[in-house]
């Protein structure tokens, strides 16, 4: 962590600004968590191309247990760059990688539960 460019004061100030910005954690946003952030992330990665010092649409805040979580999937759990099966879990414990064999039983176990719990709606849509 104390490598470029977080040892810059640069970075200290663009990270300071952008949670000033984005005072909260956005992993744990999106699980409905309202938790402040402390941590400011690459949205693409330095050692995948992104620049040191993006603009605010190119950083991210967490808070440390979401930024670590985000770090040990690796870049492949961010915006897809490779055909690579993505590795690791959504907030709901379902397989990222939508070829995940877990995906294609869901849609099955959707379509066995509505057969199950509404005869009268799949005996009007056969008729
Ligand atoms: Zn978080």
């Amino acid at each position: 962590m104390a490598d470029y460019p977080y040892n810059t004061a640069r970075w200290q100030r663009l990270r300071i600004a952008h949670l000033r910005l984005s005072p909260l954690c956005i992993g744990c946003a999106a699980m409905s968590i309202v938790r402040p952030a402390n941590t400011v992330d690459h949205t693409r990665a330095i050692s995948a191309g992104g620049p040191a010092f993006p603009g605010h649409d190119g950083l991210a805040s967490y808070c440390a247990a979401c930024h670590s979580a985000k770090t040990a999937r690796g870049t492949e759990a961010g915006a897809a760059k490779t055909q690579r099966p993505r590795k690791g879990c959504d907030v709901n414990g379902n397989p990222l990688d939508p070829a995940h064999p877990w995906n294609a039983e869901k849609s099955l176990r959707a379509e066995g539960s509505r057969t199950e719990h509404g005869h009268e709606n799949s005996i009007s849509l056969i008729g």
